[in-house]
């Protein structure tokens, strides 16, 4: 009998698995990861403990509308609870996004280098991606994206901040190119790193969402809140995309442990952007560092990270950090991104950085 294995959909041929950071290695003199823009600083006591309390009630199925954490966002961002969605961190909420709006015969829209998970969740829908190449400053092409419209673009992402470049569009430029897309196209601003921001020329997408119905922000707790672990994050959208969101969601998708950390990492939010605060720091440090040894490193990253240009050189340096103690992420042949961790860990980072430099 001959045995036919299961008929997969065609679009998911050459589609990347995600690739996840490298963890650090296990049971070296000291690791450290700087390779998934992680937050280092452990969970604050507080939301520790509204974790535990809440893993006493695992047998039963989380709030499936997340009723305090959308109150919570609500009151916080003056939008009405109609506007917020949640999800499995954003990229659950992105992909709810794509399948909401996008499918075999349309487009979706994305600068590139950016986000990698982009690619992947567009490729799922059946959706057809339409890369736009960053500009030489590695910065989102905003007239290039607008000319790559077409009558079947149904999407558009803006990561801003992006995703491993660490560039910001402005005000300016960002208001401009929306109002230019057609209103039919959904204009999704993904800002993972937004509480990294001090450039006050960066707007604020959901100042810019109000009087916009054909835009969504997209904003997550993994990163300045420090709650990657647990996967929650939300947009902010009109109706009737917010509608949308909550219908493609996947039921009881955040659970009761990540909506509780949610809301007490929102009321502890002070404390935490003063954690945000000493990374913002750190990054000034290790990008001045960076350029008294010499390298050439992408300016004014926004970001919890810094991108380095290293072209054919990417993977040995890559390599020469592991070595030292510290996982990057290299895109081969392209550059690094490194994240901003503890002190300690990007002291290491910036020494290996200054031997290797010396090296070449
Ligand atoms: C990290 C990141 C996210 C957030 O991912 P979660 O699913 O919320 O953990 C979203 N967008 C970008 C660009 C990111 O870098």
């Amino acid at each position: 009998m001959s045995e036919k294995s299961p008929r997969l959909r065609a679009e998911l041929d050459g589609i990347p698995t995600y690739k996840p950071g490298k963890p650090a290695a296990a049971g070296g003199p000291v690791a450290f990861k700087l390779s998934s823009n992680e937050n280092p600083y452990p969970p604050l006591p507080g939301v520790l403990e509204s974790v535990v309390a809440a893993a006493g009630h695992f047998n039963r199925y989380p709030d499936m509308a997340c009723t305090g954490l959308v109150n919570e966002l609500a009151e916080r961002f003056g939008v009405p609870v109609e506007h917020i969605a949640t999800g499995t961190g954003s990229v659950g909420v992105a992909q709810s996004l794509i399948q909401s709006t996008a499918g075999p015969g349309d487009e979706v829209i994305y600068a590139w280098r950016s986000f990698e998970a982009y690619p992947i969740i567009v490729q799922i829908s059946g959706a057809t991606p339409v890369q736009v190449p960053l500009t030489d400053g590695d910065v989102h092409d905003l007239d290039a994206m607008f000319e790559a419209i077409t009558e079947r673009t149904r999407l558009i992402f803006v990561c801003n901040p992006n995703n491993p470049t660490g560039t910001a569009v402005r005000r300016a430029e960002l208001e401009r190119f929306l109002d230019r897309v057609p209103s039919d196209v959904l204009v999704v601003l993904d800002e993972a790193y937004k509480e990294f921001v001090r450039d006050l020329e960066i707007p604020d997408g959901i100042e810019l969402y109000r009087n916009r119905p054909n835009v969504a922000v997209l904003r997550t707790f993994s990163k300045a809140y420090g709650l990657a672990g647990l996967r929650v994050g939300f947009a902010v959208a009109h109706e009737p995309v917010a509608a949308a969101l909550r219908k493609t969601a996947v039921p009881f998708g955040v659970s009761q442990l990540a909506q509780d950390a949610a809301v007490a990492s929102l009321r502890a939010e002070d404390e935490l952007m003063g954690r945000v605060g000493s990374l913002v720091g750190e990054r000034a440090r290790v990008y001045g560092t960076l350029l008294a040894q010499g390298w050439t490193v992408v300016p004014e990253t926004q970001a919890n990270f810094v991108w380095m240009r290293l072209g054919e050189r990417t993977a040995d340096f890559a390599a020469a950090c592991e070595k030292a103690g510290v996982v990057v992420r290299p895109f081969a042949g392209e550059g690094l991104r490194v994240t901003i961790g503890e002190p300690e860990a990007n002291d290491l980072f910036l020494h290996t950085a200054e031997a290797f430099f010396k090296e070449l």
